[in-house]
This record gives C-alpha cells, sequence and structure tokens, in this order.
C-alpha cells in the first residue's frame, strides 16, 4: 500500500489553533488513547473505535436506532441510549436516526485526506511559522498512520507538533519522535500512585520515556495540566520541574490550568463527570507555580 494511502481513525480537524505548537496551526485529533484521566476534555478520544453522541432533546423515541443496530447496543430505557462495551462504531444508527439525535464520532481516513485538508491553509503557517500538531487520544497509539503522516508532512514542507502522553514501545519512539520539530509533552505527576488513580495506569512508563523521548527530539515543551486536589499543590510541581531538569532539549514547561469545556461530551456519552464542581486554579496560585518552575531554571509558560 502507497504511504499516502495508509489509514488511521480521525476524529476532529480543527483549524486557526494558537496553541499546541508555534504560529497558526491545523489540530489533528486521532481516536484511542491508554489513559483515562478524568478530567480529560475529549472523552470520545479514549476509545479506539467510533463513538456515538446522544442528544436527548432531539429524541423522538420511535425506536428506529435499536431495531438497526446489528450488536443490540442500544436501549431507549437508559440514559445514555448507547451500552458504549457492545458499540462498534458502525456508525448505522446515526445514520437511520431522523432527527439528529445520534452522530458519530471518529471516522476512517487516509494519510492523502487528512493532509489534502491540512494543506488547505498553508499559506498560514508560512506566515505565521505555524503547521500541523497531532493530538488525541494518544497519536503514538496509532503508529504506522502517524508515522506515514509525518513522513508526508514533512515532504510538503510543513512544520509538525505532536501532543502525547509519551506512552509507546521504544521501537515506535525511535520512528516517530525524530519526524517531529516539537513534542508537546504531558507529564501530570510525578507521584505512581496518585497517576494511576487519576488516569488508570501508573507513571513508570510515562517518565522512562520522557528522558528517552527527550534525547530524541529536536525540542520538547513539558506540559502540566493543573488539576484541583490531583496535582495543583506546590510540592506536585516542583517535583515534576524537578523532573524536567533531568531530560534534555526542553524549551519551556507549559501549566495548564483546569478547564470544564469538555463536560458536556461527557453528557452526551452518557458518562458521569468526575470533575463536576472543579474550580479553575485561581491567577495568583499559578503564578506561584510558575515562579517555582523559573527557580529550578526552565521558562515557564501559563497556558498552551
Ligand atoms: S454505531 Fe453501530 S454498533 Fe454502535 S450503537 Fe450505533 S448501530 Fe449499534
Ligand atoms: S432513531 Fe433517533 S429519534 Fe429515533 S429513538 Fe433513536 S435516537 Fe431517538
Amino acid at each position: 500500500m502507497l504511504a499516502s494511502h495508509t489509514q488511521g481513525t480521525v476524529f476532529n480537524i480543527q483549524k486557526f489553533s494558537l496553541h499546541d505548537g508555534p504560529g497558526i496551526r491545523t489540530i489533528v485529533f486521532l481516536k484511542g488513547c491508554y489513559l483515562s484521566c478524568k478530567w480529560c476534555s475529549n472523552p470520545e478520544s479514549q476509545k479506539f473505535k467510533p463513538s456515538v453522541f446522544f442528544e436527548k432533546e432531539k429524541c423522538i423515541g420511535c425506536g428506529k436506532c435499536a431495531a438497526s443496530c446489528p450488536q443490540q447496543a442500544i436501549s431507549l430505557e437508559t440514559r445514555s441510549r448507547i451500552d458504549h462495551q457492545k458499540c462498534v462504531g458502525c456508525g448505522t444508527c446515526t445514520e437511520i436516526c431522523p432527527t439528529g439525535a445520534l452522530t458519530l464520532s471518529g471516522k476512517t481516513m487516509t494519510v492523502k485526506e487528512v493532509l489534502d485538508e491540512v494543506c488547505k491553509d498553508e499559506v498560514h503557517y508560512r506566515r505565521s511559522n505555524g503547521g500541523l500538531t497531532l493530538s488525541g487520544g494518544e497519536p503514538l497509539a496509532q503508529p504506522d498512520f502517524v508515522e506515514a503522516l509525518l513522513k508526508e508532512a514533512k515532504s510538503r514542507g510543513l512544520h509538525t507538533a505532536m501532543e502525547t502522553t509519551g506512552i509507546a514501545s521504544n521501537e515506535v519512539l525511535n520512528r516517530i519522535i525524530p519526524l517531529l520539530d516539537v513534542v508537546l509533552l504531558d507529564i501530570k505527576t510525578f507521584y505512581r500512585n496518585q497517576h494511576e488513580k487519576y488516569t488508570g495506569l501508573p507513571n513508570d512508563v510515562v517518565l522512562a520515556n520522557a528522558l528517552t523521548i527527550s534525547k530524541l527530539a529536536k525540542q520538547v515543551s513539558v506540559r502540566v495540566p493543573l488539576i484541583p486536589n490531583f496535582n495543583s499543590d506546590e510540592q506536585s510541581i516542583k517535583a515534576i520541574a524537578m523532573f524536567a531538569t533531568h531530560m534534555d532539549n526542553v524549551a519551556r514547561l507549559h501549566l495548564l490550568p483546569y478547564h470544564n469545556f469538555g463536560q458536556s461530551k461527557y453528557n452526551l456519552l452518557g458518562v458521569d463527570y468526575y470533575c463536576d464542581g472543579f474550580k479553575t486554579p485561581p491567577n495568583k496560585e499559578v503564578d506561584r507555580y510558575k515562579k517555582i518552575v523559573e527557580s529550578v531554571g526552565i521558562e515557564c509558560v501559563i497556558g498552551g
């Protein structure tokens, strides 16, 4: 198969982003992640297959969706309507629903299809030194697609960045990290148990891979989501900042204050939102954390 025909599962292509790398960027969001962070603002990204959103207000109760589902994954009696364990993301119900109450998030695209879309904004990338950012989900979880995508992006002259948890085999890191101009690497906490409790996995691989990635990368931006009751305290931030001093090629550390922008998606998936009621850390507190990072000699930026 030609590399440009390599397929992956994409759930969003977001244009004109001013975060997630330098300049004006297009962000390609890929499905599938190894973690399930409780504050995740893209909960539909966590499963590898397409996900179905259900808008209760649009439903007229006709039952066509349940009758059409080949997996018997739909019940008119339940809040979420969809049993996401049984659903295989075939999209049949979303096509048959007469009111648009069901929509599918995620579709198969080729490298060529993605890059033809991304390159429509090439003029803006040139003017702003922007480019393409891969996000997710975890892009490294679709390594063949991402490798082909990045190679083709480079052959088209695009600046490349990737947001990642860093979870992948060494073989995958060696193939993909050198194709990136910037790696935006999430480090959520230095503490193993805390990481496991809030993301579903301990952080041994994340920390070990952070060191490997920083050696392979041209430039790394460490990104720390500031989550109340999880890592939004001086000791946690200092531990991450100290860890970052042992990494190579770190340009800066970003503090990303918690927001609840993804909450409505939990409703559409019929899933409880763990962080309901969490507040964005006040500016004064975030400024204090910034000073802690700077005190170990690392440039610190608040926001993406
Ligand atoms: S996407 Fe397919 S499997 Fe999933 S609920 Fe709809 S019809 Fe059933
Ligand atoms: S097909 Fe659409 S409108 Fe009919 S019951 Fe299913 S979700 Fe509701």
